[in-house]
């Protein structure tokens, strides 16, 4: 057996997941819509699987889905892109995740990133022999520490990583912030893997990419996912757009972990990322009202909830139900089973995000509640917070 993979835990969002389920909860945990994708879509991939769209698709994506990715990058980020040569459609932003981190890293490179930070990042580089070089980000504003993140980088680094909007603290990556990454990237000649499955869930500024800044355009790796900017995480469909020479080694990674995505998603997915521009907008007014009403609702309830600018999360300051009263000294993993159990909400501790090697214990006050659910259901949950508190 593989040690490392054995003695890896499993995900918290399956733990917290089956916790909600056992306290029949409402699961503010793990983030999926609890409401269908575009129907449209979800007829196109049906019509799919009838008119007999059931063998491998080609190995980088159906054309049509490529062509759609580099149609929405024009559009939304004003980068050209060759269909043919520069997109790679993968089983989700989770493959493109483990396929960019195979075709970049080899035993001993070294790799930037910022906590805290999605939970399959870290254990798929150390596989591969990376080293993490973890900066770490403060609540409540999240800034980017200037210094810090300039020493991560050496003369050993391979990436950065740079998720933005950003899961689990809603924070969107400013231009000056980019840009400042942007300088590390070139001055020490290294790569960039961009998470942005949250792009079209920015709900101030909008989401800037990385790849859109100064010398960026053939060091970056962007990807995206259709279950985010759909609301279909089940589908698990996702791209990566970059330069040739790197998609190359892309394919070459996806050829030996999926070969190819199920066509007929690919379809729908097409027809999805070519709807116009209302429906990307509605799908962020939607988001902020949903985050809107649970921010405030948290509030009323007691917590300090910290600022959002986008993704499908917010962070939550436990502190005042922990400072004295029955959940005295609580941390957040013992408070989030708590809420599950007696007020029947579920949540994420926000130390699940943090290194668990990590020389610097993380914080122990903050929980991530996720918004991406129906009004109704989330003012239940308060409504339940409310009534337990
Ligand atoms: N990156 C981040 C930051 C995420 O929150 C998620 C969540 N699902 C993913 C990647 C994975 O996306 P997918 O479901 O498309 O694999
Ligand atoms: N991205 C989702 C979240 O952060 C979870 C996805 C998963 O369960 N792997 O909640």
């Amino acid at each position: 057996l593989n040690r490392n993979l054995a003695a890896q835990p499993t995900t918290i969002f399956t733990i917290m997941s089956e916790l909600a389920r056992q306290h029949d909860a409402i699961n503010l945990g793990q983030g999926f819509p609890d409401t269908e994708g575009p129907q449209d879509m979800v007829r196109v991939a049906a019509d799919a699987l009838l008119d007999n769209r059931n063998q491998y698709a080609p190995l980088t994506g159906l054309p049509e889905l490529r062509q759609a990715v580099a149609d929405a990058s024009l559009r939304f980020q004003g980068i050209t892109v060759s269909p043919d040569s520069e997109v790679v459609v993968t089983s989700g932003a989770t493959e493109a995740l483990a396929a960019a981190f195979l075709a970049l890293i080899e035993p001993g490179d070294e790799v930037v990133l910022m906590e805290p930070l999605y939970d399959t990042y870290l254990p798929v580089i150390r596989q591969l022999g990376g080293i993490p070089r973890l900066v770490r980000l403060e609540a409540p504003d999240w800034a980017l520490p200037l210094k810090a993140l300039e020493d991560a980088f050496s003369s050993r680094t391979k990436a950065i990583v740079l998720n933005s909007p950003m899961n689990p603290t809603g924070k969107v990556f400013s231009t000056e912030e980019l840009d400042f990454i942007a300088s590390l990237v070139r001055r020490h000649d290294t790569y960039a893997i961009c998470d942005e499955v949250y792009e079209h869930l920015a709900f101030g500024a909008p989401h800037v990419s990385l790849m859109t800044r100064d010398g960026m355009r053939d060091r970056c790796l962007r990807i995206g996912s259709a279950g985010k900017s759909f609301s279909l995480t089940g589908w698990k469909v996702g791209y990566v757009t970059a330069a040739p020479a790197l998609t190359a080694v892309v394919s070459k990674a996806h050829q030996n972990l999926v070969f190819a995505t199920p066509p007929n998603l690919q379809r729908a997915v097409a027809f999805g990322l070519n709807k116009d521009s209302a429906y990307f907008t509605e799908l962020a007014r939607d988001m902020d009202k949903k985050r809107l009403i649970l921010s405030s609702g948290l509030e009323r309830a007691g917590f300090r909830v910290l600022p959002c600018q986008g993704s499908y999360f917010v962070m939550a300051d436990i502190t005042p139900f922990t400072q004295d009263g029955p959940q005295s000294g609580m941390d957040d993993v013992a408070f989030s089973r708590l809420l599950t159990q007696q007020a029947r909400v579920t949540t994420i501790p926000a130390s699940a995000f943090y290194d668990p090697n990590g020389q610097t214990p993380p914080p122990r006050n903050l929980i991530r509640f996720a918004f991406c659910k129906r009004e109704e259901v989330l003012l239940e949950a308060v409504a339940r917070i409310e009534a337990w508190k």
